[in-house]
C-alpha cells in the first residue's frame, strides 16, 4: 500500500497500520524542521479535540506531541456581536473531562507521528520524495517517483492536501467554491497569562478567534475578506497591533508583541468520490472546509 503525504492524516494512517501484515509506503515531500523548546510558536497551530487526541492515543503518537509542546484548553466559548443575546461556553467539567482539546503546532502533531512511524517495521518512510508520475491501475498502481525509482501499490491513498496530486492523475474532480474570506494568523504575547479558554466571536466581517499557547502566548485568528487581510498584513506591527486592539473584544487581554502574521485563503472543496478501486482519498485531499468553531 502506497500512502502519498506524510501530513497529519496520511501519517495517523500509517501509524495506524503500524504492525499489521500490510506492507506500507508512506511518500512524504519534506520532513519537517526537528523541534526546538526554545523555538518560537509556529504560525500554523490546530485545535485538536479529545476524540483526535484519542486517535493520536490509539496510534502511539501522542506522548510525542506531549514531550514537545501543547496547550490544554477547558472552555470553549462563542458569542455573537452583542455577547449578551447569543452567548454559548463548553466546559469539560460539564462533561467531567479535564479538558475539552488542546492547541498544538501542525509541525508538532506531525513530528510526534513520523517518530511514531519509524518504530513500525512494517512501514516504510520515503523522504523527501518528489512524485513524477502516477501510472494508476485498479489494484496494481505505479509511482514513479523524481528520482527514477518505482514503487508499486496495490492500495493507493491519497494523503497529499488540498492540491492533490493523487486525486488528479487518478481522475477524480472536486466540487468547489471560494469563501472569498482568508484567515489571517497572527502570533503574539499576551498580558495574560497562559489562558485555558478558545474563543471566536461572530462578526458581520467573519470571526475573531482566541487559541491559547503555552506561557503568555496565543494565536489570533482573523477571518476577513481577502482586500481587508492584504491591508492588515501589509500594515506595519505596529499599527497592526492598534487594528487588534481595537477589534478584537476586551477579554483578549493586553498584547505585548507581535510573533508573526500570514494569511491563508479559504476555500470549500469536496471530491466528486473519496474511493475507487485501488484508490482512496483522505484529509484535504478528500474535502476541506471553513476552519472555524474549533473542530479540532
Ligand atoms: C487557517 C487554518 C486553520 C485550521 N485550523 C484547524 C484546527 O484548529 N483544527 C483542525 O483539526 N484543523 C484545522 N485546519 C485544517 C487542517 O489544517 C487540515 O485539515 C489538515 O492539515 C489536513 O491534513 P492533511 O494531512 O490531509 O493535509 P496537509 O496538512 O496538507 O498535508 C499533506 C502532506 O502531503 C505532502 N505532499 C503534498 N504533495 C505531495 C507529493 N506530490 N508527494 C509527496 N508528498 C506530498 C505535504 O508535504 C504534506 O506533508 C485549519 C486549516 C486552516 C487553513
Amino acid at each position: 500500500m502506497l500512502i502519498v503525504g506524510g501530513g497529519m492524516v496520511g501519517a495517523t494512517i500509517a501509524c495506524a497500520l503500524g504492525g499489521t501484515e500490510l506492507s506500507v509506503g508512506v511518500i512524504e515531500l519534506r520532513m519537517p524542521e526537528p523541534f526546538d523548546h526554545d523555538q518560537a510558536h509556529d504560525m500554523r497551530v490546530s485545535a485538536i479535540s479529545l476524540a483526535s487526541e484519542n486517535i493520536l492515543r490509539n496510534v502511539g503518537a501522542w506522548s510525542g506531541l506531549q514531550n514537545k509542546r501543547l496547550c490544554p484548553y477547558r472552555r470553549l466559548k462563542t458569542w455573537e456581536v452583542d455577547a449578551e443575546r447569543a452567548a454559548t461556553e463548553f466546559n469539560s467539567a460539564d462533561i467531567g473531562e479535564d479538558h475539552l482539546g488542546h492547541i498544538v503546532e501542525n509541525r508538532v502533531i506531525q513530528l510526534g507521528l513520523l517518530e511514531q512511524l519509524q518504530q513500525c517495521d512494517n512501514v516504510d518512510l520515503i523522504c523527501p520524495a518528489d512524485i513524477a508520475t502516477i501510472d494508476y491501475a485498479a489494484g496494481a498502481s505505479i509511482i514513479t517517483l523524481a528520482d527514477g525509482q518505482q514503487l508499486f501499490g496495490r492500495l493507493l491513498i491519497g494523503a497529499d492536501g488540498a492540491q492533490s496530486k493523487v486525486r488528479s492523475q487518478v481522475g477524480i474532480g472536486v466540487h468547489s467554491w471560494d469563501y472569498e474570506q482568508h484567515a489571517l494568523v497572527a502570533s503574539v504575547a499576551t498580558e495574560l497569562p497562559q489562558q485555558d479558554i478558545t474563543w471566536q466571536q461572530f462578526t458581520p466581517t467573519g470571526p475573531l478567534a482566541f487559541l491559547p499557547l503555552s506561557g503568555h502566548q496565543g494565536s489570533l485568528v482573523w477571518y476577513n475578506t481577502p482586500a481587508e487581510a492584504r491591508k492588515l498584513l501589509a500594515m506595519s506591527d505596529d499599527a497592526f497591533l492598534a487594528a487588534v486592539d481595537s477589534q478584537f473584544p476586551d477579554c483578549l487581554g493586553g498584547i505585548t508583541g507581535l510573533l508573526g502574521r500570514a494569511a491563508f485563503p479559504l476555500r470549500r472543496q469536496h471530491a466528486q468520490e473519496y474511493v475507487k478501486e485501488g484508490v482512496a482519498l483522505v484529509g484535504d485531499a478528500a474535502h476541506t472546509i471553513h476552519p472555524l468553531a474549533g473542530q479540532g
